[in-house]
C-alpha cells in the first residue's frame, strides 16, 4: 500500500519504519524543516534501539519530507502528531491542522488517528478531514518500540465504517496479535484508561513504598513482588521508585481528567495517582537530605537523565525534576545518561567520572549500565531511586533506597 505518516516522532518515525520494512511504500510528512532535513541525510532526531537500522534498511521505500502535496496518492494516512497539554487541557491544535492538510488525499483514502486523543475527537477529524476515520490508538514504549509495533499486546480498531476497519485490521494482521474492533469513542478511550490505570498502579506502589520507609527492616521492593504472583494484580508496574515520567503519563492523565470534568464526573484515583507522582522528586532529594544534612554547595551526580532507560528522551523526567531540586537546595549537580543530554547541569563522559567528582549520589533512572556498581559507590552519600543496587552491599549509614525500611 501506499502510506502516508503525518508527524515523524516517535510514534510516526517507528510506525513508518516497521510498515516499510514490511514491503508498503511510505511517505512521512513532518512540519519540522529541520527534522525532514536531518532525516534525509540519514540523522535520526531520536535515539531508539534498532531504529536507525531498520530505517536504512527499508530506506527505498521511505520518502520523508514537509510537503503535503508529497502524501497525495496515499491510501491510508496516519496521524501521528504531538497531543500536548495546556495547563491539563489536551491541545488538538496539531491534530485538527493535521486532519485540515490531509483533505488532499484521496476522498476514499482513509485517516488513521494514532495520536492519543480525546473521546469524540476522531470524529471531529472526519468532519474537518471529510474523509473516512479509524481509531487506531498506539501502545508502544519507548525504547522497545520496534519490538512493541511488531507485536504488540493488542491492536485496538474503531471504526464507523466497516471497510475502512477492515483495511487496517489487514494492515496490522502480520503482527498475530489480537485484534479488537470497536466503536471510534471506545477506542479512544481504552488508549487513556490503559496508561491511567498503569500510572495509578506505579503511584500505588509507592505509597506502599513510603509506608514502608517507616518500618525499618520492611522493603517495598519484597511486597511488591509477593503481590505481584497474584494473577489478579499480576507483576508489571509495580515498579517502586522515583514515579512516573515521560511524554505521555504525565500528559495522558491529566488531559483524562480535564475530559472528565467536562463530562461532569471526577477520576478521583487518577487524581490522586497524579497527586502521589508529584512528590516522588522531593522524596528523593529529602532521603539524601537525611544522610547528608545540608547540601548547600555539595557535589552531588545524578545518575540518568532520561526518564527510562533505551531512550534519550527528557520529557518530564523525574531525573530532570529531582536535578532541579537538588540546584534549588544549593548543590553542585552534575549528570551522567548514556544517551540523553540536558543542560542544566555538567554533563559528564561516564558514570565513573560523575560518581568520582561527587560526595553524593542519586540513582535517577534505571540503565542496565548502573546495576552492578556498588563497589564505585564505597565512601559516598547514596540515594536509590530506581532500586537497582543491591541493598546487602551497601553501608546503611550512607545508603537510602525509595521503598526501603531504615
Ligand atoms: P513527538 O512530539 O515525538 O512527534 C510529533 C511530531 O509531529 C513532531 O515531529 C511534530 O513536528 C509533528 N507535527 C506536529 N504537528 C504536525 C502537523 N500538523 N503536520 C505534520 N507534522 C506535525 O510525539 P510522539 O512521542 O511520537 O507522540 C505522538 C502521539 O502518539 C502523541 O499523541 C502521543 O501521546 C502518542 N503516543 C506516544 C507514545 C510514545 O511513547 N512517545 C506512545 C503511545 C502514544
Amino acid at each position: 500500500m501506499k502510506i502516508g505518516i503525518v508527524g515523524l516522532g516517535y510514534v510516526g518515525l517507528v510506525t513508518a519504519a516497521v510498515l516499510a520494512d514490511q514491503g508498503h511504500y511510505v511517505a512521512g510528512v513532518d512540519i519540522d524543516e529541520n527534522k525532514v532535513k536531518g532525516l534525509n541525510c540519514n540523522r535520526l532526531p531520536i535515539y531508539e534501539p534498532g531504529l536507525d537500522e531498520l530505517i536504512a534498511k527499508n530506506r527505498d521505500r521511505l520518502h520523508f519530507t514537509n510537503r503535503y502535496d508529497e502524501v497525495s496518492e496515499v491510501e491510508l494516512a496516519f496521524i501521528t502528531v504531538s497531543t500536548p497539554t495546556i495547563n491539563g487541557r489536551i491541545n488538538l491544535d496539531y491534530v485538527f491542522l493535521a486532519a485540515k492538510s490531509l483533505r488532499i488525499i484521496p476522498k476514499d483514502s482513509v485517516i488513521v488517528v494514532k495520536s492519543t486523543v480525546v473521546p469524540g475527537t476522531s470524529r471531529k477529524v472526519r468532519e474537518i478531514s471529510e474523509r473516512e476515520v479509524v481509531s487506531n490508538p498506539e501502545f508502544l514504549k519507548e525504547g522497545s518500540a520496534i519490538q512493541d509495533t511488531l507485536k504488540p499486546d493488542r491492536i485496538v480498531i474503531g471504526s464507523e465504517s466497516k471497510e475502512a476497519g477492515d483495511l487496517v485490521e489487514e494492515l496490522w494482521r502480520f503482527t498475530g496479535s489480537p485484534i479488537f474492533r470497536t466503536t471510534l469513542e471506545e477506542a479512544e478511550m481504552i488508549k487513556y484508561a490503559a496508561n491511567s490505570f498503569l500510572a495509578l498502579k506505579i503511584s500505588f506502589i509507592n505509597e506502599i513504598a513510603n509506608l514502608c520507609e517507616k518500618l525499618p527492616g520492611c522493603d517495598a521492593k519484597v511486597v511488591a513482588k509477593v503481590i505481584g504472583m497474584d494473577k489478579r494484580i499480576s507483576p508489571y508496574f509495580l515498579d517502586l521508585g522515583l514515579g512516573w515520567g515521560g511524554s505521555c503519563f504525565p500528559k495522558d492523565t491529566q488531559a483524562f481528567v480535564s475530559f472528565a470534568k467536562d463530562m461532569g464526573e471526577r477520576l478521583r484515583t487518577v487524581e490522586a495517582a497524579i497527586e502521589v507522582n508529584s512528590e516522588r522528586a522531593v522524596r528523593a532529594v529529602n532521603l539524601l537530605k537525611g544522610l547528608m544534612g545540608s547540601l548547600m554547595g555539595r557535589r552531588v551526580c545524578v545518575l540518568g537523565v532520561a526518564f527510562k532507560p533505551n531512550t534519550d528522551d527528557t520529557r518530564e523526567s523525574m531525573a530532570i525534576k529531582v536535578i532541579k531540586k537538588l540546584l534549588e537546595e544549593g548543590a553542585v549537580v552534575m549528570a551522567y545518561d548514556p544517551k540523553a543530554r540536558t543542560d542544566l547541569v555538567n554533563m559528564l563522559p561516564s558514570k565513573e567520572e560523575c560518581i568520582r567528582e561527587a560526595e553524593g549520589v542519586v540513582v535517577a533512572t534505571e540503565w542496565g549500565e548502573f546495576y552492578g556498581i556498588e563497589d564505585l559507590l564505597k565512601n559516598k552519600y547514596v540515594v536509590d531511586g530506581r532500586r537497582v543496587l543491591r541493598k546487602e552491599l551497601m553501608d546503611g549509614r550512607y545508603f537510602r533506597a525509595i521503598g526501603l525500611g531504615y
